[in-house]
């Protein structure tokens, strides 16, 4: 392999260098701009584009494409067709139309739907997302592409942030217009933090729990946890080390800018995070990223876990996302800037934003929600389940100074002027790190810290692109109509100031105080998926996301049911493996150490002698007390999940019924488990426990 990664970097990727190398230049230039602009796609273009790509991608090894495609699953699809067409003469050519890059026919009938698709109208069609680069991956040529049904309903995730991207846009450059900016377009750029945890995959494959789920169902605490905090930014092992390297080259030839790699607070916990791009790229580039590190893993005889809780006691798992606007002409929205001008606009910009996650609090937790993320928030490591922003001291109090109108001077350590005459002065740097807010301002950029470590990312963006949009329009609506506009725009200020600033907490998110002060302000603490979800399909919820053209009231309503099937299918999985490995598994390897006891006990006995076996039936004694605990919570998991299952009211009490006696159940189940793994000798216990796997390498 080539020697620098400035040499391969991209080298598997359908990028900008490639196109002007390979396009005529009249193609290369219409392409761009559709990319650049947004713009229509010229279908002359695309027999032009399909065939070079063919010769590229042919040149790089493939034989097949296919269209890449975002279902609601939350992870990628793909249906590999060969380039080949046979000739009359039995030989073949290799053939790719404009027809082939542009649009695809997938069977679509066993991909989530909601109700949108009826399984004898299984046709869905993939259309070409010119705005992410194609990429070719062990011998087959990816073309990104959106999803949809027969009827023109989404069905993926890729379709809903475009949307949202565009919808920001429109928003976004009429209040830039009333700043006087040229820019002409807007984009949101993300940037994601990815944690994983690696164990050994020889330990992993003895687990039906992390085979099935990708979580340990039972596992007792091991001596040592994450409590000496020596793992984040330990140094890293060789074997890991060698991981990180081989998973950078990989993403690297992708096109993916790996940039930054560490360890991370639990022991066996790293994290990822690459340059950020344009939501809809990183929303590519993560899902690629998931998938190669699990490949790569392989190769190390290492498993990748995502899933946001793989291990209980130590830290879970999640994905930090950074998020921005900038436009064509470079400038980010969210930078405090430098000029007078600047400033004011980026007050603006940042008000939208408060305002928008205030009234939106409950669609932006509702983004984050899934089964495996409900073990994360609020437990004492990752974000509480309440939405609040932290914004720093000094941007706090700038804003409440101009909540009444006027600010005064403050002695902030280094200033950037604002030239306006009601308006303070704006610290530069503006942040302290505050890493218990699940939506920190952090200089320029948010970083909503909410996500779970398996989900797409599109989610959480598209519905952060939309209340955003929703709110931009908002002020534009008011500012265009104003007669003085800088009055107006500190008016503006001050009444999202007013109005919004119970959304502002620079405290400890992870106190108990703040749950207390949280509710006094009336701010929503949903606390887990299933009270989340119905917040989908309320009235402002449905009415924001039909405005801005993100999503149709039946596509909301198709989503909603997904995400309720889906968290029935995820905890009925769980349950099912709990009830198999407990019965199958740790019951066995209990009985064969009772009768271990047992016969210690008699043998003992037959000697004759005198001694004290009080030891021994001591222990034979709790195993059996914990035993016919375990055996009884069998019993009532089995019971509260053919309750959960035969409930057939409406999927939103079935739903309820599993977050609520069917977890209780399990984590009854779990709790007896992890005593006897406490109790029964580790050459009898049936599979790896947690000082094995996560110290083991
Ligand atoms: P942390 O201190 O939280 O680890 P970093 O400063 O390393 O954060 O940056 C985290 C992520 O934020 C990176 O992926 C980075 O590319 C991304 N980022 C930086 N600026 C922006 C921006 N304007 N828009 C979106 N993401 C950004
Ligand atoms: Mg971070």
């Amino acid at each position: 392999m080539e020697k620098h990664v400035t040499d391969f970097y991209g080298c598997n990727v359908f990028n900008f260098a490639t196109m002007r190398a390979r396009l005529p230049k009249i193609t290369y230039k219409s392409l761009k701009k559709t990319i650049d602009e947004g713009l229509a796609l010229d279908e002359s273009v695309a027999e032009i584009v399909a065939s070079a790509m063919k010769d590229w991608a042919i040149e790089k090894g493939a034989t097949h494409f296919t269209h890449w495609f975002q279902p609601m699953t939350g992870i990628t699809a793909e249906k590999h067709d060969s380039f080949i067409s046979p000739t009359d003469d039995g030989k073949v050519i290799m053939e790719f139309t404009g027809k082939d890059l542009v649009k695809g026919e997938p069977d679509a009938s066993s991909f989530p739907s909601g109700g949108l698709r009826a399984t004898f109208e299984a046709r869905g069609y993939t259309a070409w997302d010119c705005t992410s680069p194609a990429f070719v991956k062990d011998g087959t040529l990816y073309i990104p592409t959106v999803f949809c049904s027969y009827t023109g309903e989404v069905l993926d995730k890729k379709t809903p942030l475009l949307r949202s991207m565009e919808a920001l846009n429109k928003q976004a450059l009429r209040i830039l217009k009333l700043f006087g900016s040229s820019a002409t377009r807007v984009t949101t750029t993300v940037g994601p933090e990815q944690e994983y945890f690696l164990v050994d995959k020889d330990l992993w494959s003895k687990r039906k729990d992390l085979i099935f789920t990708g979580r340990t169902l039972f596992g007792a605490k091991p001596p040592k946890g994450q409590e000496l905090e020596d793992h984040y930014f330990g140094n890293i092992k060789e074997r890991i080390s060698n991981y990180m390297k081989d998973l950078d080259t990989e993403l690297w030839k992708l096109g993916i800018a790996a940039k930054t790699k560490h360890n991370e607070v639990a022991p066996a916990q790293h994290e990822l995070a690459p340059i950020f791009t344009t939501s809809n790229i990183a929303t590519d580039h993560n899902q690629l990223t998931m998938e190669i590190m699990k490949k790569v893993a392989i190769k190390h005889n290492l498993t990748c876990l995502l899933h946001e809780k793989p291990f209980a006691g130590v830290n879970g798992s999640g994905k930090h996302n950074n998020w921005s606007m900038s436009t064509n002409e470079g400038q980010n929205l969210l930078e405090p800037g430098s000029t007078p001008h600047d400033n004011t606009q980026f007050l603006i910009f940042l008000c939208a934003v408060i305002k928008a996650v205030d009234d939106y609090q409950d669609l932006l937790r509702l983004s984050v929600a899934s089964a495996g993320n409900d073990h994360r928030l609020g437990a004492n490591e990752a974000p509480p389940a309440i939405v609040s922003i932290f914004l720093g001291d000094q941007l706090t109090d700038i804003l409440l100074q101009m909540e009444n109108g006027k600010a005064k001077e403050k002695n902030y350590s280094c200033m950037l002027e604002t030239g306006v005459a009601s308006l303070p002065n704006l610290p530069k740097d503006s942040t302290d790190r505050n890493r218990t807010s699940p939506f920190a301002f952090t200089g320029n950029k948010f970083e909503f810290r909410m996500l779970g470590s398996s989900s797409s990312i599109a989610g959480c963006n598209f519905v952060l692109n939309t209340i955003v949009a929703e709110v931009l329009q908002q002020f534009a609506e008011r500012l265009e109509s104003a007669s003085d506009l800088s009055a107006e725009i500190c008016a503006l200020i001050s009444d999202t100031v007013k109005n919004h600033k119970r959304i502002i907490f620079n405290g400890n998110n992870y106190s108990q105080e703040w749950v207390e002060e949280a509710e006094r302000r009336g701010l929503l603490n949903l606390k887990s998926t299933v009270e989340c979800i119905p917040t989908f399909i309320k009235d402002k919820n449905v009415a924001v996301f039909v405005k801005h053209g993100v999503l149709s009231k039946s596509e909301i309503e198709s989503r909603y049911e997904i995400l309720l099937e889906n968290y029935i299918k995820t905890i009925n999985i769980e349950a099912l493996t709990m009830l198999s490995m407990a019965k199958t598994e740790i019951l066995p390897s209990a009985f064969k150490y009772s009768k271990e006891l047992a016969d210690t006990i008699n043998s003992v006995k037959t000697t004759g002698m005198p001694v004290e076996i009080s030891a021994q039936s001591t222990a034979l004694k709790e195993l059996s007390s914990v035993l016919s605990s375990f055996t009884s919570n069998i019993a009532a998991l089995k019971k509260a999940l053919n309750k959960a299952a035969d409930d057939s009211s409406d999927l939103l009490s079935q739903a309820e019924q599993y977050s609520k006696s069917v977890v209780a159940a399990m984590e009854n189940l779990r709790t007896d488990a992890d005593k006897l793994e406490a109790i029964i000798p580790r050459i009898i216990y049936p599979f790896p426990t947690y000082a094995e796997l996560l110290f083991n390498i």
